[in-house]
């Protein structure tokens, strides 16, 4: 043989592959089939890279076992997975209807691209009941998107209560459940239809790596949500699936440990002079508490509070004095993370007094002490210009 033809023949793996804990991470784009009649044998389950090797196929199986559903899908990353579903679920006439403190980049997609496709898009009160909410939708309603607790402001809604009401209307229901982390709340054991996570956050657990998931138990939705993905030709890496199955080897004990310490920051705050008011659904007295405790089975690192009502260069002197908390918008990861709220909230239809200055906080892994002592500084640093 020519060196050409000898260079593309090579370097293939003879024998079996040796066992690791993990699965291998197989990469390919071109799958060899063993027969002219496996070509186009519909019961061939792979037959291109793009629908995922062994790496993604293990992810896809371990996360089926984590939400207790039939099928679960990957997409690049959680905002893909949410953008995903709807495209998939919904049609030219069709209205969904989305809760007002959703995260903020699914509004974007809602207000231009459903819209776009001809998808009519309604807001509503995250306080609205659920029978008010389900009785009042239209017949042009195909789809309830939740996210509890909401973006930002972690208002809880009652959902095994809508998934009951909408399913009796022929409505399905879809919940971004990032903050349960498929752990912590298992929206499927609920009755919702779909639960969607950005993985990028606690299953990966350090802040280097994005991917989504939607998971569905009605193997007619399956079907739906898999086509969805075939037909936008999304594909997620094989090194980036073994990473989110790295992380999901330890979210138990990661999630136990954010929610604790992530408790005890909050319990710490709400004691604070300068603290106006805390929002966090695990901590008894806040909003929603009831139902967190029926429904979740824990808490994890993700909360907001009030600085009581200052002029902005205060709530900048404040996170601008933090030194072990990081200024940026992700969280899930092993470090803790600020930001003001504000902006984010001015884009909704419904607007609440959360009492002052609303703060975001991702308590990380860090030593809880720790992270007080540079809370403390931070209020230090607002008090000396909140006047
Ligand atoms: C981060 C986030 C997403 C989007 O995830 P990406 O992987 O960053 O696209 C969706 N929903 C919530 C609640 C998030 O916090």
């Amino acid at each position: 043989m020519s060196d050409e033809t000898r260079l593309i023949r090579t370097g293939t793996l003879a024998g079996p592959l040796a066992k690791t804990v993990g699965p291998p991470i197989q990469k390919g784009s071109t799958v060899l089939l063993p027969s002219a009649a496996a070509l186009y044998d519909d019961d061939n389950f792979v037959t291109y890279g793009r629908s995922g090797l062994s790496a993604q196929m293990s992810l896809r199986s371990a996360l089926v076992d984590l939400e207790d559903a039939a099928g679960v899908t990957l997409y690049p990353s959680g905002m893909a997975a949410i953008a995903g579903a709807l495209l998939a679920l919904l049609k030219s006439g069709d209205e969904i209807l989305v809760v007002d403190n959703v995260y903020k980049p699914v509004r974007r997609f809602c207000d231009q691209v459903l819209t776009r496709f001809g998808v009519a898009v309604t807001y509503f009160d995250p306080g609205a009941s659920p029978e008010a909410l389900v009785s009042g939708a239209s017949a042009a309603v195909r789809l309830i998107f939740l996210e509890t607790p909401g973006s930002l402001s972690f208002e809880m809604q009652d959902l095994p209560r809508i998934a009951e009401l909408a399913r009796a209307r022929g409505i399905l229901t879809a919940t971004d459940n990032t903050w349960g982390a498929g752990l912590i709340f298992r929206p499927l054991e609920h009755g919702v239809d779909i639960s969607l996570q950005a993985l990028t956050k606690y299953v990966c657990g350090h802040s280097d790596t994005f991917m989504g998931s939607a998971a569905a138990r009605d193997p007619v939705l399956v079907r739906k949500l898999e086509d969805g993905v075939t037909n936008m030709g999304w594909a997620v890496s094989g090194e980036d699936a073994y990473a989110m199955l790295r992380g999901l080897r330890t979210l138990p004990l990661r999630l136990a440990r954010h929610g604790e310490s992530g408790l005890e920051v909050a319990r710490w705050l709400r004691d604070q002079p300068e603290v106006a008011a805390m929002y966090h659904p695990a901590l008894p007295g806040c909003p929603g508490h009831d139902i967190w405790k029926r429904d979740f089975k824990g808490a994890c690192g993700l909360f907001s509070f009030a600085l009581k009502p200052a002029p902005d260069t205060a709530v900048e002197a404040f996170l601008d004095a933090l030194q072990l908390f990081g200024l940026g918008f992700s969280w899930g990861g092993f470090e803790s993370l600020a930001i003001s709220c504000a902006p984010q909230l001015r884009v909704r239809n419904f607007e609440r007094d959360y009492g002052g200055p609303l703060i975001r906080l991702h308590i990380g892994l860090e030593n809880p002490g720790d992270l007080i002592a540079d809370l403390r500084s931070g209020l230090d640093a607002y008090r000396r210009l909140a006047g």
